[in-house]
């Protein structure tokens, strides 16, 4: 199939942009490169046209649409961080909500009626049980998991009224970096934890500073269900060819299903690095439920998913590898900097 892929220069989209086409599909990448990495398109297996626009122009989108042709959208273009969200409200709104209703209105102008969407766990909350299934309420606990709520909600109404195909993606926590080396996570800023802890064990930052050690935990730091990025991106061309095969539409939670506090993420990096890490105790950061575990056997049974990189362990290590090899990020490799590995 044909995929135009918003907010394909991502972390998430370009990994699944290179399962797309190892898949045996073609994409087509629009991206604004507010966070996103052109450099990371040099990188995948084959060339892949790229479209700099934002999803809030409705302009922009119609370029991308009358220039290509377009089977399918996968959806990441988004902001991203819990704790911004709560500061900026307004910039949320308007790229997850506008930019999300602009995306459906393109698509329903050129008869475009399969979307794979990239949602969140934070859609859920503080959890009431764990491991959480797709049928617990949604009551989220940030800005940006109600603009994400939202735009699931609307996916549901024009399924019912203009015959939308979706899959929603809940993704628990993306982490690691494509096993074959070529792409991985570049933030700036940083903000999650393993590229954060493998940052402090490159000593390019003085420590890892844990968020909270008085949780009720067994060892008082929040719990998390890590997911290989590349086990993410599987999962969305799964949910395309089940769409595309004529599946119901529906949300599916993506994670490992067991969770690992902050501390074990640490432990697990320092055995991987083979030294220890420095490690600062701060206070808790607003927003962050105690614990988050996915139940995902929704997306086992109806997408035939399968993680193929579910140890903790090996998550780290592929992390590991990237950020080894790359310190600055892409941009390294636009320095020519010899990789390490
Ligand atoms: N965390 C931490 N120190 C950091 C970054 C994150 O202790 O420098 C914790 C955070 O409180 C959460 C977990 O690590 O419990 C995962 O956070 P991340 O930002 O990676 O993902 P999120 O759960 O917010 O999607």
């Amino acid at each position: 199939m044909n995929v135009l892929v918003i907010g394909g220069a991502g972390y998430i989209g370009i990994h699944t942009v290179k399962a797309l086409l190892e898949a045996g599909h073609t994409a087509v990448v629009f991206d604004n490169l507010s966070t996103g990495h052109q450099e990371a398109l040099a990188r995948l297996p084959a060339p892949v046209p790229f479209i700099r626009g934002d999803v809030t122009r409705a302009e922009d989108l119609e370029r991308a649409f009358k220039e290509h042709p377009v089977d399918a959208v996968m959806h990441f273009a988004a902001k991203s961080l819990v704790g911004e969200s709560m500061q900026h409200p307004a910039a949320y709104y308007h790229n997850n909500v506008l930019g999300g209703v602009t995306l459906l209105e393109c698509m329903r102008a050129h008869g475009v009626k399969t979307l794979i969407f990239s949602s969140t766990a934070a859609v859920y909350g503080e959890p009431e049980a764990v491991p959480i299934a797709e049928e617990h309420p949604l009551r989220p606990s940030s800005v940006y998991g109600r603009t994400k709520r939202m735009f699931e909600e609307m996916l549901e109404d024009y399924r019912r009224v203009y015959g939308l195909r979706y899959a929603a993606l809940r993704y628990f926590n993306a982490a690691g970096a494509d096993p074959g080396g070529a792409l991985g996570e570049d933030h700036d800023p940083e903000t999650h934890l393993i590229p954060i802890v493998l940052q402090a064990a490159l000593g390019l930052r003085e420590a890892v500073t844990i968020y909270g050690t008085d949780y009720d935990t067994p060892d008082g730091t929040c719990i998390r269900d890590y997911i290989h990025v590349s086990d993410l991106a599987d999962a969305h061309v799964l949910a395309l060819e089940v769409l595309s095969q004529g599946a119901g539409s529906g949300a599916y939670n993506l994670g490992n299903g067991s969770g690992f506090s902050v501390r074990e993420v640490i432990e697990t990096a320092e055995r991987v690095v083979g030294r220890p890490i420095p490690v600062k105790e701060g206070p808790r950061r607003p927003g962050d439920p105690a614990v988050l575990v996915a139940g995902a056997e929704k997306a086992r049974r109806e997408l035939g998913w399968r993680p193929r990189w579910a140890e903790l362990e090996t998550i780290v290590r592929t992390a590991w590898e990237w950020h080894r090899a790359h310190p600055q990020g892409y941009r390294t490799a636009r320095a020519g900097a010899p990789p390490l590995d």
